[in-house]
């Protein structure tokens, strides 16, 4: 089998509301589904998300390197993963959205021509992988009332996003942990709000109201930062824009950065690189979380919740997108159920692709 060709759908799905981290707010899902074609007549889905902030992509240049990346990889069989992956690291740097997309719909392929999940293909650590539930932020009052609105649908894990002033922040997280209670696990997101000095200020403060992590306290460059906040918190702190591929993780857990780390595959270009993330962890004893972009579907999703489900490594997740669009573009993939995402039992992805048109 030989992979022939791509097409590319961009699409545009608005959110049930506007999403506010410390870095920008978003209201819309901008995305771009792919249909990886073969000479066999099967094909494989992917989808590229682009994320100006973290990876330096946007959708117009994400639909342009999708398209080059293939054309690299036309008359590969979708099997050798090694030849694909070292031929589209060859081709360009960076450009880890795109490559995503490639690297999902191959593995869907793959799948496809096993007969496999592709949680299986990956490990098969168990069938079902369980997320969190992030909350945008806002003013505490409202943010404590989403938080017992998610904990009544089941999710036990709710992320926190701060970042606006310290006593906001802090009000934030006092509001939520009183609203839910004691048993509910809380974990905080800075996403790069603050400089070190700040975050160990304000963590020393927090750290009363029983989390479970703070993620990306200081700016994403900053490892020596994000190292002096690790030495210094009461909390356990997890990197997320600081890592995006197997290169950061090795550094940041080299240099004793962080205690975990978050691993999206838009971030690290698809399941192949998101493997070797989490062996560099495993092997240095930190666990990973598997993240997500806010404009990330089902199709995605789905890849990253079969590799979370794959790999034991990968203790949690933080899988929500899917939760906070107004539709899906495919059925089929990840069923919901509250906080578990249960992993589909046909091959690939198991998406139902029908209703996509290229
Ligand atoms: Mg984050």
């Amino acid at each position: 089998m030989k992979i022939t060709g791509v097409k590319i759908k961009t699409m545009e799905i608005p959110l049930l509301e506007r999403f506010r981290i410390s870095s920008g707010a978003s209201s819309v899902s901008l995305t771009s589904i792919i249909e990886l074609e073969t000479d066999e007549g099967l094909t494989g889905y992917g989808e590229g998300v682009a994320s100006r902030y973290v990876t330096g992509e946007n959708l117009e240049g994400m639909v342009n390197a999708i398209n080059i990346l293939v054309r690299s990889i036309i008359g590969l069989n979708p099997l050798d993963l090694e030849q694909i992956y070292w031929t589209m690291e060859g081709l360009m740097v960076r450009n880890s959205g795109a490559k995503a997309a490639v690297d999902i719909a191959i593995h869907d392929l793959v799948g496809k021509i096993l007969q496999q999940p592709i949680y299986k293909l990956l490990g098969g650590y168990q069938d079902y992988f369980l997320t969190d539930l992030s909350l945008g932020i806002s003013d505490p009052e409202t943010m404590a009332q989403k938080s017992k609105k998610a904990v009544e649908q089941g999710f036990d894990t709710i992320k926190i996003k701060v970042g606006t002033t310290f006593k906001e922040d802090i009000s934030r997280v006092k509001t939520i942990r009183e609203a839910v209670g004691p048993d509910i696990v809380l974990r905080v997101d800075a996403n790069q709000a603050w400089s070190p000095k700040e975050a160990v200020k304000i963590i020393d403060k927090i750290a009363e109201f029983d989390l479970e992590f703070v993620e990306q306290p200081v700016p994403a460059w900053d490892i020596d930062g994000l190292a002096y906040v690790t030495e210094h918190s009461p909390v356990p702190i997890m990197a997320d824009e600081a890592v995006l591929n197997a290169r950061d993780a090795f550094k940041v857990i080299k240099e004793h950065g962080s205690d975990l780390i978050n691993i999206k595959l838009m971030k690290c270009g698809g399941i192949r690189e998101a493997i070797k993330i989490n062996t560099i962890a495993e092997a240095s004893g930190v666990k990973c979380m598997l993240g997500c972009m806010i404009s990330e579907t089902n199709v995605s999703v789905t890849a990253a919740a079969s590799l979370g489900a794959a790999l034991k490594n990968i203790m949690t997740g933080d899988l929500d997108s899917i939760f906070a669009l107004k539709e899906l573009p495919v059925k089929g993939g990840v069923s919901a159920q509250g906080k578990k995402l249960m992993l589909p039992q046909a091959p690939g992805l198991g998406l139902k692709t029908d209703l996509l048109h290229f």
